[in-house]
């Protein structure tokens, strides 16, 4: 995350380089910032009780990527506010843009190529609001959160109950792929995107901190390191299944013997071992009972069965669904 430009308030002729959405590159002014005044604005202006705090006029200009290959461009828009300039007699006013969108919005963090579409489709949704509503923002990394347990294999009903999101991420922690420290990351992103229902706020410095702690879980789970220790742990256990299926009547062709820390050599190298579904069970808990399952097949009817049968829409939450998400 690029945080020293990630910046709500600045002057005209200081714009941040913000973070392209399209590339590694960053941004610049495309051409000029045109403020404009409405009719009521001026009409305060001009009155001698006015102050120059009052006024807010509004601005609109493009950004361009200073990358060649790129030149992805940009459109913002948002307050002018003007502050006096006390160190000029508080006769001249300090002009300060305040961006409230972008399109498209600036990448506020890096998003790892293996990330699901739908995971990827709820952080930039998040990018897109942040400067406007911080809180819709925090609400959406924790809809992303969710959709990464869906990737994970993360039931959502289980023996006919339909799992709390806190559950789900406390089954996310208990899985061999994921560490304690990610189901901590997704439940204080779970706290902060439901802040507003607790009559909270969240300011600029926390939606920050959250993006920031998402994307360091987002390399672990999705990064180039995560797959190929993904896919040398299944090269392994394909490995180890032949092995003792050789000890038995029937054997297919013998698997290639695993090689430890290559490069993904494919797409399915890449994308299947990092799909939940795969996942050894034996340590899970039934979350209904909170007893050990007694087999890996129980874990998995358990697990999988029910929720396959239900609707995808009617298994989320009312307050995920009023926002629109498809
Ligand atoms: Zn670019």
């Amino acid at each position: 995350m690029k945080r020293d430009v990630l910046k709500t308030r600045f002057r005209a002729e200081e714009i941040p380089r913000f973070p392209c959405p399209h590339c590694e590159g960053r941004l610049r002014l495309a051409g000029e910032v045109k403020i404009h005044r409405s009719a009521a604005t001026a009409w305060i202006a001009n009155q001698a009780w006015s102050d120059i705090a009052q006024i807010e006029d509004e601005f609109h200009t493009a950004l361009i990527c200073e990358s060649a290959e790129c030149g992805q461009v940009v459109g913002m828009m948002g307050a002018v506010r003007y502050l006096a300039d006390h160190e000029a007699g508080g006769s001249l006013a300090v002009e300060l843009l305040e961006p409230k969108t972008f399109f498209p919005a600036p990448a506020l963090i890096a998003i790892p190529n293996n990330t699901p579409p739908s995971v990827i489709r709820e952080i930039r949704n998040a990018f897109s609001i942040a400067w406007i509503d911080p809180n819709a923002a925090a609400h959406r990394l924790q809809v992303s959160a969710e959709y990464i347990m869906d990737d994970f294999g993360i039931p959502e009903i289980v023996s006919g109950q339909r799992m709390t999101v806190d559950r789900r991420i406390s089954l996310f922690g208990e899985t061999n792929m994921a560490a304690r420290t990610h189901a901590d990351t997704f439940s204080a992103l779970r706290t902060l995107g439901d802040s507003r229902a607790h009559g909270g706020e969240v300011d600029w410095p926390t939606l920050l901190d959250a993006f920031e702690i998402f994307e360091s879980a987002l390399e672990d789970l999705y990064g180039d390191k995560a797959n190929m220790v993904a896919a040398a742990h299944k090269r392994l256990s394909d490995f180890a299944r032949h092995a003792r299926s050789n000890d038995g009547p029937q054997s297919g062709p013998p698997p290639a013997k695993p090689v430890m820390l290559r490069e993904p050599q494919d797409e399915q190298d890449r994308g299947a071992p990092i799909r939940g579904r795969e996942w050894p069970l034996g340590g899970l808990r039934n979350p209904v009972t909170g007893e050990p399952f007694a087999s890996e097949a129980e874990a998995q009817a358990a697990l999988a069965g029910e929720a396959a049968s239900v609707p995808r829409e009617s298994r989320w939450p009312a307050g995920v669904r009023k926002f629109g998400r498809t």
